[in-house]
This record gives C-alpha cells, sequence and structure tokens, in this order.
C-alpha cells in the first residue's frame, strides 16, 4: 500500500501543553494507533508537542520526512494556544489564509447551535495554502489536510469526542481513498468481568501462547478485562476469528458479556430493556457509581427508575426502610443489610428488581471480620433476593469501582438466569 508495496508508514503528532505537561493523557494516540493499525499502516513514531508553533512545524517536519502519513490531532480552537495550522504552514512553507469551505463549515456549526461565530472563530478557517478541510461536524474546528512533500498529513481536533467521530466519519474514508489501502487487521474485543486477569489468561492460555494468528492480548481495567482478538480482515482471518471465540467463549463463560466494543452498564441495560424490566439502585460505599454508569447510556430512562444513596446507617433506615435491629445486630456491611436496602429500594421504586451494596472502602473502617475490602451486594426481584460476598483489594476508588462493576454483574446473570426475553412473568 506504500509506494512500493509495503506498508504505508505513519506517525501521529499530538500537540497539547497539558499533554508534555502530565495533565492529561494522550488517548487520542492511542485511538489513531488502532485505528491506522487496523487498516495496515505501520506505525511508526507518537509524539507529543506543546503548544509552541515552531515546535509543532520542527517535529512535523522530521516526520513528515521519514512517513508516508502523518495524524496531528489538537490544537485546532479558536484560541491563541492554538498553533497547529499556523505550524503546519511554517512546515510547509506557506501561508496561512482564510478557506471559504473552511468559513462556511464554522458558520454552519454556529448556525445549528443558534449561535454567531465571534471573530477568534474566524481565525478557524484560517488554513495553510493548498490545504484540503476536513468537515468537523461535531465541533467548531475544521480539520485539515495538506502534503508535505511525499508525506500526507492530516489534522484533527483534540476534543477526544470530536477526534474520535471525526476519524470514522471523515479521516478514515480520507485515508481509503489517498492510500488505496483497505482494513488489513480486524480486532475483536471480548468483554470480560469477574475474573482475575491471571485466572482469564490461565483459560486462555492456549491462545495466548501460540504463535498461530489470531493474536491474543489481555488488557485489564478497574474491574473488567478485555480480551482483544487481532487476525487479518480476510475470510481465512474471520473463519480463524469465529472459532477462536467461539472456542473461548465456552472457557470464560458466564464471565464473557460481550464480543465488541461493549461497556458492562450497556450490556446490563440492554438486558432491561430487552425484556421490558425496571431497576432501583441502593448505593452506599459506591455512592452513585452504578447510577452514573447507567445514566450515561443512552436510553437509561426507560428502566432506571430510581437511585438512592444511603450512607449513613439513619439514611439505610429512613430512606430504605433498613430495620434498626438488623443494623445494630450486624452492622451496616452484612448481608442481612443489603438484602434488606435492596428489598426496600425495590417497593420504594416500585421496580422490578433492585440492586443493593454496601461495603467498607476503607482506607480506614476496616475490622478484623469486616476488612477494607469487604462488599456484600443484594439483587431483588419478585422472584428472590440474591446476596453475594466479596473481599476486593486495591484502594479506595479500585474498591468501590470494582464493587459497582459486580453489582451490574450480578443484576445481569440475574436478568440472563431467571428472565425470559421480552415477556412479564
Ligand atoms: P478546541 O476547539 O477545544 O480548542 P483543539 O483542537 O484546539 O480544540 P485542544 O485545545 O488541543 O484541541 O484540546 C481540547 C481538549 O482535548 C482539551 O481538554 C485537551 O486536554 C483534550 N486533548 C487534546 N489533545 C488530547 C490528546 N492527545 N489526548 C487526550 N485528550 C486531548
Ligand atoms: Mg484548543
Amino acid at each position: 500500500m506504500g509506494s512500493s508495496g509495503s506498508p504505508a508508514k505513519a506517525s501521529i503528532l499530538a500537540c497539547g501543553e497539558e499533554l508534555i505537561g502530565g495533565r492529561r493523557s494522550d488517548t487520542n494516540s492511542t485511538f489513531l494507533q488502532q485505528r491506522l493499525r487496523r487498516l495496515g499502516f505501520t506505525i511508526r513514531e507518537c509524539r507529543q508537542v506543546g503548544d509552541d508553533a515552531g515546535d509543532i512545524a520542527a517535529a512535523l517536519r522530521e516526520l513528515a520526512a521519514r512517513n508516508d502519513l502523518v495524524v496531528i490531532t489538537g490544537g485546532l480552537g479558536p484560541t491563541e494556544d492554538d498553533r497547529t495550522r499556523e505550524a503546519a504552514a511554517l512546515a510547509a512553507g506557506v501561508a496561512l489564509e482564510e478557506s471559504a469551505l473552511g468559513w462556511e463549515q464554522v458558520q454552519r456549526i454556529f448556525a445549528r447551535a443558534g449561535r454567531t461565530p465571534s471573530p477568534s472563530n474566524r481565525r478557524q478557517a484560517l488554513l495553510p495554502r493548498g490545504a484540503g478541510v476536513l468537515a468537523n461536524d461535531f465541533g467548531s474546528a475544521p480539520g485539515f489536510t495538506l502534503s508535505l512533500g511525499a508525506c500526507r498529513v492530516a489534522a484533527l481536533p483534540g476534543v477526544p469526542r470530536e477526534m474520535q467521530a471525526m476519524t470514522e466519519a471523515v479521516l478514515l474514508p480520507w485515508l481509503l481513498e489517498s492510500f488505496e489501502t483497505h482494513s488489513a487487521f480486524e480486532d475483536r474485543p471480548l468483554q470480560v468481568v469477574g475474573l482475575a486477569e491471571s485466572v482469564a489468561g490461565e483459560r486462555i492460555a492456549p491462545w495466548m501462547a501460540s504463535p498461530e494468528p489470531p493474536a491474543v492480548a489481555i488488557t485489564a481495567h478497574e474491574a473488567t478485562l478485555t480480551i482483544t482478538l487481532t487476525d487479518r480482515a480476510d475470510a481465512a482471518g474471520r473463519r480463524r476469528l469465529d472459532a477462536a471465540i467461539e472456542a473461548m467463549s465456552a472457557r470464560l463463560a458466564p464471565h464473557l458479556f460481550a464480543v465488541g466494543e461493549t461497556r458492562l452498564e450497556e450490556c446490563v441495560l440492554r438486558l432491561l430493556l430487552a425484556r421490558g424490566r425496571t431497576l432501583g439502585v441502593a448505593e452506599s460505599c459506591t455512592g452513585g457509581e452504578i447510577c452514573a454508569a447507567l445514566t450515561s447510556v443512552a436510553g437509561a430512562s426507560a428502566v432506571l427508575l430510581e437511585g438512592c444513596v444511603a450512607y449513613a446507617n439513619q439514611a439505610k433506615i429512613v430512606r430504605l426502610g433498613v430495620d434498626q435491629g438488623t443494623l445494630e445486630r450486624h452492622g451496616a456491611v452484612s448481608e442481612e443489610v443489603a438484602r434488606a436496602m435492596a428489598e426496600g429500594m425495590r417497593r420504594q421504586a416500585r421496580s422490578d428488581y433492585a440492586l443493593a451494596v454496601t461495603g467498607v472502602a476503607g482506607p480506614g473502617g476496616g475490622t478484623e471480620h469486616k476488612p477494607v475490602g469487604t462488599v456484600w451486594i443484594a439483587c431483588a426481584s419478585g422472584r428472590a433476593t440474591s446476596a453475594f460476598h466479596h473481599r476486593f483489594l486495591g484502594d479506595r476508588e479500585a474498591i468501590r469501582r470494582r464493587a459497582a462493576a459486580l453489582a451490574l454483574d450480578v443484576l445481569r446473570r440475574e436478568l440472563l438466569e431467571h428472565e425470559v426475553l421480552g415477556g412479564r412473568g
């Protein structure tokens, strides 16, 4: 796909003072690496520079000299510290001039929001002479393309959401056109919850150890794992992927919750939607984490009726009807209280299901019998109330996240095991 038929070489240049200052991690580069690699590019280098136009121009010139493609992110905004347009003009040795198409795009976006662009927004239509416009329907700054010698350059905004949306909508089509490439590799992520990385690794060891494709890699997140299978995006590669996924699914069940880019909260929400069921959530140590996760998914309003952060014992009594005697006898972090919280929540919200979580997130508050990380999760339904004990490791944040994820998983498994699709029973 490169000039000599070998893979095209690509590098990424991420611009932003916050990136080199360590105030923000460079997730844009990670995203672009994955997308470009999938298209068959060989990634040579990922570089970060601050907001200095001279530094950006120098980095761009160097990268352009030894790559077929450089993708830039960041610095396309309307403010003085947004120097990417200027830097690209500098590197190309051309003037900045207003692009009619670029200005149209800025105006169109503002009109859609019922606003008029300010004079500083006019800067966003300034592009190096000879640049092509990459339409940005997701924010105000248009991206652009440019040739630096034999190297093609594409510049995208820094806001991750905009950058990602533009990559799918305009960058990938432009790359397919400019490089006569095609998707060379396909990634299939398997999403797993409730298994330690080491245990998951043991279960899929034959595939991880094998030198044969597909390649298999595990990434551990706070509470879930992603096992990514990668193979060639041709018929033989897809057959191998399908076969490996089928075999691995059997080893990972029931912890495998999705194949694809699906978050656990999305998976749970979809199950509830498909079954026409509603939910209430009573949270103590997770402090609203479960509701925050669920409400981040579009469509949550159809299933999530109510959430309650009942942190103090008094709140558990008043809001959820937990019996004072139960609290005194067993303590707030106990099976009995978790069950009572879930049942109280379900009554209160008049929902089909209710989840409850109570635990010791630390760093203080642990005892010999209830050490830091002790968490009880309960799930109440019309059928029964189930309760689960966990002992999580990690710091306060990790314990809270894991407790929230495992609570969602309890509900997921309840829905899969005891609910018939589509019916109210
Ligand atoms: P804007 O119009 O918002 O100014 P921009 O194209 O100028 O967009 P920046 O100002 O560089 O982009 O960054 C906008 C936001 O995106 C900032 O919050 C920044 O921290 C974030 N951001 C920029 N680059 C990256 C990156 N490589 N990875 C993750 N986040 C980034
Ligand atoms: Mg900016």
